[in-house]
């Protein structure tokens, strides 16, 4: 049964993320008119992975946690993609995560299939220890559903270089003394000195950066000067507020899971930062700043609206009160289909999750070769990469977008699916 049969036959089905993708796909398929055997096996998802695991906590006590790994297609490659940790997190959603991951490695030309997974916990429930022992417990009973040339995760929401680093080495523990180090890049987004690629922390933000930068180019705007507001402020968010602060744009808004905050004469990025490492992660309180309501975030006065936290924030509600001319998508899903035809009809630009957050799994590419090759990368020549890339891909979008006169999601997309469909045609079908 394919995702959409499936959905449907739901009694009340729940407009999430899952519902989002499918419906992207399908105007998508629809606009290249996909062959339809094609279209069957990119609509389900290839394996579902859901584990209970049990933790013993620091008082003793021993929980139970549920895990997920939702690994979509490997056509063109090993399957990758992050891990999330997050109260949200149930298999409708991974099952999303993953089906982008699988558009948006076709997307960047890597060789790569899409995945994701992640635990349903609230990490600010738990200790350093207890979430140690978590993640260790939750790849041990991974086994080998992950491996280096099979499935590999990254960093996601809620995850980090830490959190590869217990990966790596609960993975690697598993195996013969002489296979360990064979097997570090079964994770990217790992520490420095753990096989880790300098600039990983800053590749999706980077990338998010580069490609408003590449868009403003296109349009001869300048971002100098130019107003922006920021949704999370994550690994990605912040990145990408520090590259555009650099640029000479002023940061007058952003939101966390906390609360929401505004200055209109720019709100410093590195202070911030330095506010949040203070205050146990949060924005609230930060010096200079007025805090407004929650719901009136995306109506900010702005020029540019970066939604970096998590998927389905752009609804249709807030799609008409958004008044920037540019949504850069660092998040993955963050606009719903309904909302996202609001803003095109408003004139709004919407660089896509697919082209927009890939500098981020582009820098897991280039981990894995360094590990896989036992090379080191300088940084000068990873950020010329990321930026070369970056670039290709983004005009590659452009042009299909003009030429076709689409917007850029559906240029994305167009692009992603007909290399699958040119894979699976080769191919054909095993037997
Ligand atoms: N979690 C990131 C994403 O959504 C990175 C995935 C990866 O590097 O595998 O694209």
């Amino acid at each position: 049964m394919t995702l959409t049969k499936e959905l449907k036959q739901k009694q009340q089905p729940k407009q999430g993320m899952l519902e989002n993708v499918m419906q992207q796909f399908e105007n998508a398929a629809e606009l290249i008119n996909l062959n339809p055997n094609i279209k069957k096996i990119l609509s389900v998802t290839n394996n579902e992975l859901i584990i209970h695991f049990p933790v013993r906590m620091d008082n003793g006590e021993v929980e139970v946690f549920k895990g997920y790994r939702v690994q979509h297609n490997n056509a063109l490659g090993p399957y990758k993609g992050g891990l999330r940790y997050h109260p949200t997190i149930d298999v409708d959603a991974v099952k999303a995560l993953a089906m982008w991951m699988t558009w948006k490695t076709s997307l960047a030309g890597l060789p790569y299939g899409g995945a994701k997974g992640g635990i349903q916990i609230d990490p600010k429930k738990y200790s350093n220890a207890e979430l140690e022992r978590i993640t260790r417990r939750f790849t041990y009973a991974l086994g080998d559903n992950i491996g280096p040339e099979h499935d590999i995760p990254a960093p996601d929401v809620n995850t980090n270089a830490q959190t590869m680093a217990w990966i790596a080495d609960t993975y690697m523990s598993t195996k013969a003394p002489s296979e360990r180090s064979r097997n570090q890049h079964v994770v990217t987004g790992k520490p420095i000195g753990s096989g880790g690629l300098e600039g990983r922390d800053r590749a999706t933000g980077f990338g998010v950066f580069l490609t408003i930068k590449f868009w403003a180019e296109q349009k001869s705007v300048k971002l100098k000067d130019k107003t922006f507001i920021v949704q999370g402020f994550g690994n990605v968010g912040y990145w990408a507020a520090h590259f555009l602060e650099k640029e000479g744009a002023k940061f007058v808004g952003v939101q966390d899971a906390f609360g929401t905050i505004v200055n209109k004469e720019g709100i410093e990025v590195e202070k911030l930062l330095a506010y949040t490492k203070e205050n146990q992660g949060s924005i609230v309180g930060f010096s200079n700043s007025e805090n407004i309501a929650k719901e009136d975030f995306f109506g900010l006065d702005c020029d540019i609206c970066i939604p970096a936290a998590l998927g389905n924030q752009i609804t249709e509600e807030k799609a008409h009160q958004i008044k920037a001319f540019l949504i850069a998508e660092g998040a993955n899903g963050p606009t719903t289909v309904e909302a996202e035809k609001i803003l095109l009809e408003k004139g709004v630009a919407i660089i896509p999750d697919i082209l927009c957050n890939s500098g981020g799994v582009i820098g897991s590419y280039f981990e894995w070769l360094q590990n896989r090759n036992g090379e080191l990368w300088e940084l000068n020549e990873i950020i010329e990469r990321l930026n070369k890339k970056m670039k290709e891909v983004f005009i590659k979008v452009l042009n299909v977008a003009e030429s076709k006169k689409i917007d850029l999601r559906s240029a994305a997309y167009v692009l992603a699916i007909e290399r699958l469909e040119r894979t699976y045609i080769q191919r054909g079908v095993f037997p």
